[in-house]
């Protein structure tokens, strides 16, 4: 029998299933690994090992009376962002270092009804601000392809231990690539759905129109699992969906013969690194020896969609994050004089230089004198960069591209240069600023270091995007691949 940690969610359902092991064992395995390799990762934020192993045990009786869910005794983890009830949620700042939330995310909720075991909470991002994992107050997360290397951001613990076979899946969110980003800088599937098709509820909100709730796993049909279990309309998040879920299971083995890809004319441009882009061109080739066509489309204002998003983003994460103001949760000012000093204090030591630079950002954009220039102007071009998006879905089914300009680059690097670390999501960005489901598949190695396949669809395709990647990950083993000192 392949080692625990190296199967898949899938392989472990059926593992479990067939009475090869028990969830306890499979959560004992996964502890284990937690124990041996987070010192070098710095992966989690909190370890839930009592409650796993807890979990396990009731995931295995339940499946003795055959009473358990779609993901009975399954572990995962969640990012860090999503409300845990009794276990704190830090969001990677201080202001929460020590909250701990009276009730569950509905994304969190959904997991644990269906069975799913949960060994902890995963480093991110402050405020899931962030590319590379760097601007968390609990330290940077480390790329188990090279451990001098970022696995990306925010969502960068979740990467990490699902790349490092520490978890099977994990949970993520992503504003403006902080799923994909990171599962393409590891070699891991990541999947952010269509804006609205997972609840918010009970997720710490950055900028509410652009932030989705996904996975990151190692096979498309893994996400398509989870993402399942995920979906579904929420009352209690007014930008929730009410639209059937799909089991995106059944669809995934279907054929992508005569599907057409669309390829951007302006993704492989100077800003692409060479070696990239040809990993890219040897995926769509796979794609189109499946029987996919490729059409040639245009984004024109691709480029302005980093500065668009970094308008939107800190205009409403300055908003959101007003909350925190060491009255009602978070962090608080020891001795304040008064209430501004309480205040200013409390915000002033509770959070990180990249959150600040963000909130003073958006509070200028949002002011009175210019709005108009910004923000409202922010709003124009991003309304022009759906519409591409539009005019390109009425000749394709699928757009096809690479996730990131380049394979991971070093802790260190981007840290000091903002602008720099921001370009990193330019091909993501467009895909949250648009509400549309995207995907990063692993396709290859370039240095040593995995990069994505960055594949985007109309709103509610997650199903054909899901069919994608895994009629690509029948015909190709990327996704296979451990890092040599994580076997
Ligand atoms: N890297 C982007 C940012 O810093 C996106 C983050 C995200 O998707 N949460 O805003």
């Amino acid at each position: 029998m392949t080692e625990l940690h190296s199967q898949t969610l899938t392989e472990l359902a059926i593992g479990l299933e067939s009475g090869d092991f028990t969830s306890v064992e499979l959560t004992q395995a996964l502890l284990d690994r937690v124990a041996e390799h987070n010192d070098k990762l710095n992966a989690f934020v909190t370890i839930t090992a009592d409650e796993a192993l807890a979990t396990a045990a009731r995931a295995d009786a339940a499946r003795e009376t055959g009473s358990g869910g779609v993901l009975n005794g399954l572990p995962i983890i969640h990012k860090d962002i999503f409300c845990t009830r009794g276990i704190r949620t830090t969001c990677g700042s201080k202001m929460l270092e020590n909250f701990v939330s009276p009730y569950d995310a509905t994304v969190v909720e959904k997991l644990s009804a269906a069975g799913a075991v949960v060994l902890g909470k995963s480093n991110m991002d402050e405020f899931a601000m962030g590319s590379s994992t760097e601007t968390s107050y609990f330290g940077p997360v480390r790329n188990p392809w090279n451990l001098d290397c970022t696995p990306g951001g925010s969502s960068g613990g979740s990467s990490a231990a699902v790349a490092a076979r520490i978890a099977p899946a994990a949970t993520g969110t992503d504003t403006g690539g902080s799923i994909r980003q990171p599962a393409s800088l590891t070699g891991t599937v990541g999947i952010k759905p269509t804006y609205g098709r997972v609840s918010r509820y009970g997720m710490i909100a950055f900028a509410s129109s652009l932030d989705q709730a996904g996975v990151i796993t190692r096979s498309a049909e893994d996400a398509a699992r989870l993402l399942g279990v995920m979906a579904g309309f929420d009352a209690r998040d007014s930008t929730s969906i009410d639209q059937p879920v799909p089991d995106y299971t059944l669809s995934i083995g279907d054929s992508i013969k005569g599907l057409r890809v669309g390829i951007v004319r302006e993704h492989f441009d100077a800003g692409l690194d060479q070696q990239t882009g040809a990993r890219v061109r040897e995926a769509i080739a796979v794609l189109e020896s499946l029987g996919a066509t490729t059409v040639e489309v245009s984004l024109p204002n691709l480029d302005l969609s980093v500065p668009t998003y970094y308008v939107v983003a800190p205009a409403e994460c300055s908003s959101n994050l007003s909350r925190f103001d060491g009255v009602r949760f978070g962090h608080r000012a020891e001795d304040p004089e008064d209430l501004l000093d309480l205040y200013c204090r409390s915000r002033g030591e509770g959070f990180g230089d990249e959150v600040k630079r963000r909130i003073m950002t958006g509070t200028y954009v949002l002011s009175a004198g210019y709005y108009d220039a910004y923000y409202l102007k922010a709003q124009q071009v991003r309304r022009l960069i759906a519409d591409d998006f539009k005019k390109a879905f009425a000749n394709v089914d699928v757009i096809a591209g690479p996730t990131t300009p380049s394979p991971a680059f070093k802790l260190g690097d981007k840290v000091d240069d903002p602008i720099t670390m921001y370009l990193n999501d330019i091909y993501t960005i467009g895909a949250n600023l648009a509400g549309l489901p995207a995907m990063s598949v692993p396709c290859g190695l370039v240095d040593d270091l995995p990069v994505g396949l960055h594949l985007v669809g109309a709103h509610f395709t997650e199903e054909i995007l899901l069919r994608f990647a895994h009629q690509y990950q029948q015909q190709t083993d990327f996704h296979t691949a451990c890092p040599e000192a994580f076997k």
